[in-house]
């Protein structure tokens, strides 16, 4: 599997870090977690055609973690010369429960936005799919799994391929339930959004994330979701963890990508 990130940031973006997008490839399949603002344009610049992503993961239903969603299924009705598209590929979108209503408010209620839904026929295409716990997909090759988290109704993601575990917090405070899925993963992504000093909000700070990592135990802790309040501490944030934590810790900025 190859994780590559598309988004490391928060709803206030710096120069390194913007809204969150995590793309997970496997084989010839990508998988997208979460499609915050800034999406698009970064799957272009890693040389993804965003046509080409058939299903998308969200977390949850703040802004940072879906606006370019509107853009994604809008894009689908066009080939890459700008011309309606005669057969427009496939998306399938899986989210926590409220999924189908907020598809509907957004393609079929905003006056503005309703084209969406009737000139350019978004529901032939679009497949939605609300999960709660438990299996989300089995597609042979590869498997994905949630459990609900403690921020706004969200959920976590587990994806199992090749032999090889990832889990993708999204948004949460340090949750026992994470802790569960991600026990012996190979690869644990989870919010760090704030220092201890300026938590705030339904997040985890790096003393919640190392709790969760010791408990959890992945091979490899990755932390992402940083506000402004972690830039040029990095460094000071993966010694804190690496410290309390006995596996491998990364904290990347957009664009980087890993082999797992
Ligand atoms: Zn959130
Ligand atoms: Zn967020």
């Amino acid at each position: 599997m190859k994780l590559i990130f598309l988004g490391t940031g928060s709803i206030v973006p710096t120069a390194y870090r913007f809204s969150s997008a995590t793309l997970i490839e496997i084989g010839d399949e990508k998988l997208l977690f979460d499609c915050g603002p800034g999406t698009i344009e970064k799957l272009r610049k890693v040389g993804v055609d965003p046509n080409t992503i058939s299903r998308t993961f969200l977390t949850h239903y703040h802004v940072d973690h879906v606006l370019d969603l509107i853009a994604m299924v809008k894009l689908r009705a066009f080939d890459r010369s700008g011309h309606p598209s005669p057969n427009p590929s496939r998306l399938k979108v899986y989210g926590p429960v409220g999924l189908k209503t907020l598809a509907s408010y957004l393609f079929e209620e905003i006056p503005h936005f309703r084209y969406i839904s009737r000139n350019l026929s978004c529901y032939k295409y679009l497949e939605l799919k609300e999960v709660t716990e438990g299996l989300v997909e089995d597609a042979g090759a590869w498997r994905v799994m949630c459990t609900p988290v403690r921020h706004y109704d969200g959920v976590a993601y587990k994806v199992e391929a090749e032999g090889r575990s990832i889990v993708y917090s999204g948004d949460t405070i340090p949750d026992e339930a994470l802790v569960e899925l991600a026990r012996g993963a190979d690869v644990l992504i989870h919010e760090c959004s704030f220092p201890e000093e300026h938590l705030l909000g339904l997040h985890t700070s790096e003393k919640g994330l190392a709790e969760v990592a010791v408990r959890a135990r992945p091979k490899i802790l990755i932390a992402t979701h940083l506000y402004p309040a972690w830039e040029g501490r990095e460094d000071e944030l993966a010694r804190f963890l690496s410290k309390v934590f006995d596996g491998r810790v990364f904290v990347p900025k957009d664009f980087e990508s890993y082999e797992v």
